[in-house]
């Protein structure tokens, strides 16, 4: 065990907060161990999305919770109606109609998802709505659109002209195709740590455009799309969920990192457990990306391209990601 006395990011000012779990810990261990170490707060993404980021370190930096800071973070992406990938604007399925998956989770390990879910631009708002005031982890198709209207979500069209065109082209082939790394794989995975070092996360996508009416990929499920423990850190995925589904990814990368290994070299088993189980096969994209409990980030992928943000009291960067087939 990690023996630790918590402090308050200098950033913050100077009356440290501590929750009673952490002040106890750090009363049990204070003779045995003096080592102090600072909770900086930080806040990863999948792909590019800086003005996700922007919003979640806003959060964060003025004391915010995880919680709040993804969910705030991620909406920001689902209300751009320029990303054909997350919420309103996202690409339709082959019926032409827009399909959202989200799911969170807190530091609890309590969770909340929606799954296959029409005519809400904020599906993470409606998975953290389950998590909190429902008995169930998912919702999906009608019953999670009847639940979200029963707490106030409005009905809106989510398919902008823009969308609605490109689908219109698409149909007169109706190919169904996974194109590495072109906008039709950015889903946003978020994972935060807040000022008491506690770790939440979120994921939020249209899914893969046009998909078969009904699918649903890896972002909605935990351990897949996403997962956090705040014991050890949180993972989160892009790309083709069919496969991080088929390995558990983001559950496989958390649990590699609760045995010692570093986020990056955890992404990396991942990525590799992927590949072999495919035999050959490298038509996919997929990207991972992990945060330990001491605020390290790693990210790995299929094909070059793959990038992921990173904002803390450090500064925000665009991080490229290594990737294992290197060109
Ligand atoms: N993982 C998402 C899905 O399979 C797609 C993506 O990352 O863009 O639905």
């Amino acid at each position: 065990m990690l023996r630790r006395k918590f402090l308050k990011n200098s950033s913050m000012g100077t009356a440290g907060v501590f929750s009673a779990p952490l002040m106890a810990s750090c009363q049990e261990n204070s003779e045995e161990n003096s080592e102090t170490e600072i909770v900086k707060p930080i806040v990863v993404c999948t792909w590019n999305f800086h003005n996700a980021t922007a919003k979640a370190w806003e959060v964060l930096n003025a004391g915010g919770n995880a919680l709040d800071a993804i969910e705030q973070g991620v909406m920001i992406e689902e209300a751009d109606v320029e990303n054909q990938t997350v919420g309103m604007g996202g690409r339709p399925d082959r019926d032409g109609n827009v399909t959202l998956d989200a799911c969170i989770m807190d530091k609890d390990s309590n969770c909340g998802a929606v799954l296959c879910m029409q005519n809400i631009a904020h599906p993470i708002s409606v998975a953290r709505k389950v998590m909190e005031d429902t008995p169930h982890v998912m919702l999906a198709g009608k019953g999670a659109e009847r639940f979200a209207y029963e707490k106030g979500f409005k009905n809106e069209n989510l398919l902008t002209e823009q969308s609605k065109q490109e689908w219109l082209e698409w149909k007169k082939t109706s190919k169904y195709e996974t194109i590495i790394n072109i906008e039709n794989h950015d889903t946003i995975g978020m994972l935060a740590i807040d000022k008491n070092g506690d770790i939440a996360g979120g994921c939020t996508t249209s899914g893969m455009g046009y998909k078969y009416a009904g699918r649903v990929g890896d972002s909605p499920i935990i351990g897949a799309g996403l997962f956090v423990d705040n014991e050890i850190g949180g993972a989160t995925a892009t790309g083709v969920g069919e496969e991080v589904v088929r390995t558990v990814g983001s559950f496989l990368i958390v649990e590699l990192m609760r045995q010692g290994k570093t986020p990056q070299e955890a992404c990396e088993v991942g990525v590799k457990r992927i590949m072999e189980k495919n035999k050959g096969r490298k038509d996919f994209q997929i990207g991972f990306l992990a945060i330990n409990k001491k605020g390290e980030t790693g990210g790995y992928c299929v094909h070059p391209g793959f990038t992921y943000r990173v904002y803390s009291e450090e500064g925000h960067v665009n991080n490229t990601s290594d990737s294992y087939i290197k060109v």
